[in-house]
């Protein structure tokens, strides 16, 4: 058993649940906050989404 770099890193994108791209063991996720997701695209939808969901909760 080989224990990778990556830990307890998420394997999938927080917004589209696509699972990551590994790389070389680099792995092509962005964090957006404590989460993790798999593009641009994917870090303004869920910071959008977070923002919405304060929105809604006042
Ligand atoms: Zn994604």
């Amino acid at each position: 058993m080989q224990s990778g770099p990556v830990g307890s890193f998420p394997k999938r994108c927080a917004y589209c649940r696509e699972p990551f791209c590994f790389s070389d063991n680099q792995v092509q996720a962005l964090p957006v906050g404590n989460q993790f997701v798999c593009n641009e695209f994917c870090a303004q939808a869920l910071r959008e989404e977070a923002h919405l969901a304060i929105k809604r909760a006042s």
